[in-house]
């Protein structure tokens, strides 16, 4: 085994690691943390520091950490089958199983599961799989992607284009063409004070509308959102949001792909999202939750509107040339069946309602009147608290103070991990769904202490 100073040279060294500066890493000016363990809630360093994490990872162990019976799935395919492809129709019983349990839960009108590794490859078969559709319909000019601005979807080339948060673009040619934002969901950001949710809801919905007769709706294919926004800020849609944006999407006839890598399995409380909040997706992401990041896997479920028109393809242009190596990997998809009956038989999602109803009043009690908190937001386990330079006023604090980083690192020195998430003062807590009533306490114990010792009493 490494000494703790050989394994902290090596990874200076010879790692370069996502979303990190990498000068400042490399140089040893940025801390580094070796992960050795995690149990529940709790992940464990290599120096024995136990923390609690209440960001789950990246918003993935849903199960939360060391569950054996996730880890037995995954050493029994590995031993009994480690790899084969999925490719001209070859499959084995976890890559089925899984898809008749995904389409179980799934929202109604869904038909098939498409597999990936990732969030970000997942979102780039969508958008393939919308210019395919519209191909075999005789459409196409009709390929433009509208995503929001503040939405997450991925850090490659198409799916960093859909992201709408300048570091993900900045420096790397992005967005490419063919990619078009609208407005964030953002109530809290409303651009008049006096406006209601609903009047807001109409308001996004209204610019929208005038994105699509301005790129021409026949050159308009889809449109992608997380069902409330994850990483761009933790923020539930405002009321009659979801109705609204629908409403224009189906005049234009542009489908809806519904992104739910963070809101899949769980999180908000319901199963998916989608049915959380009433969307009537044609395609659905899915990755992180599917199998609590025990091993990468993500999936496209395909609904039947859509499917039929994809088998019309393949019937004129024969077989549907799209597919990776991994493409329903046994290993993940074992760890996707053993952690979807792990999140049943644990009643997570139910977890994830109350006690993230109790974690949401307990942040508000705790920090709600303070005059930097902004506001405290959330639905099921996803909480955000927004600090801002004055109460009653939206404007950011200097990016330059780092508030909000400052505020996460004091609550890391209390042993809890947050997220400052990366664009604002937002702190982001997103804990694994088994989440106890007495460590929600703790997480805002440690909140309200980061706050006050970062801005003070205000
Ligand atoms: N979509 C959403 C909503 C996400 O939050 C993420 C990652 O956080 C992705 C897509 C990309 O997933 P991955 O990082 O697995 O590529």
């Amino acid at each position: 085994m490494l000494t703790n100073d050989q394994l902290t040279a090596w990874d200076r060294e010879y790692f370069m690691h996502p979303s990190t500066h990498l000068g400042q890493f490399a140089r040893g000016e940025a801390a580094n943390r070796i992960i050795t363990g995690g149990s529940g809630v709790f992940i464990e360093d290599r120096d024995g520091t136990s923390l609690l994490d209440a960001f789950a990872g990246l918003y993935c162990v849903n199960v939360g950490y060391g569950r054996s019976e996730v880890a037995d799935a995954i050493a029994e395919q590995a031993k009994t089958l480690a790899y084969y492809h999925a490719y001209v129709g070859h499959g084995t019983e976890a890559s089925i199983t899984l898809s008749q349990m995904i389409l179980e839960r799934a929202p109604e009108g869904m038909s098939k599961v498409y597999y990936g590794l990732s969030g970000s490859d997942a979102n780039e078969t969508n958008v393939k799989l919308v210019w395919y559709y519209n191909n075999v319909l005789g459409r196409p000019q009709k390929k433009k992607i509208i995503s929001r601005w503040r939405g997450y979807h991925g850090s490659g080339l198409m799916t960093g284009s859909l992201t709408g948060l300048a570091a993900f673009q900045a420096q790397f040619d992005l967005p490419l063409p063919y990619v078009k934002h609208t407005e964030a969901p953002y109530y809290f950001r409303r651009p008049e004070a006096g406006m209601s949710e609903a009047e807001f809801s109409k308001w996004c919905a209204g610019k929208l509308e005038e994105l699509i007769l301005a790129e021409g709706p026949d050159t308009v294919a889809a449109f992608i959102g997380e069902p409330a926004l994850g990483t761009g800020g933790l923020v539930p849609p405002p009321e009659g949001y979801w109705e609204a944006i629908q409403e224009v999407l189906a005049k234009y006839d542009i489908l809806l792909i519904a992104d739910e890598v963070v809101t899949g399995f769980g999180r908000l409380g319901s199963m998916f999202g989608s049915t959380h909040y009433g969307l009537k997706p044609d395609i659905i992401t899915i990755a992180k939750g599917l199998t609590s990041a025990y091993a990468p896997l993500s999936g496209s479920i395909v609904s039947d509107k859509v499917f039929e028109v994809l088998m019309q393809g393949t019937d004129t242009h024969g077989s549907f040339g799209h597919g990776w190596t991994y493409s329903a990997h046994p290993i993940g998809a074992a760890a996707g069946v053993a952690n979807l009956k792990l999140i049943d038989e644990l009643a997570l999602v139910d977890n994830a309602a109350s006690v993230g109803s109790y974690l949401k009043q307990g942040l508000t009690a705790a920090l709600g009147k303070h005059p930097n908190v902004g506001e405290v937001r959330g639905e099921g386990l996803m909480c955000a608290v927004e600090l801002v330079e004055d109460r009653g006023n939206t404007t950011f604090f200097d990016a330059d103070k780092k508030v909000g980083a400052n505020v996460v690192a004091s609550m890391l020195k209390q042993g809890v991990i947050a997220r400052a998430m990366p664009q604002g003062d937002i702190i982001g807590i997103a804990p694994p769904l088994c989440l106890t009533k007495s460590e929600a306490d703790t997480i805002i114990e440690a909140v309200r202490t980061g706050v006050e010792e970062v801005i003070g009493l205000g």
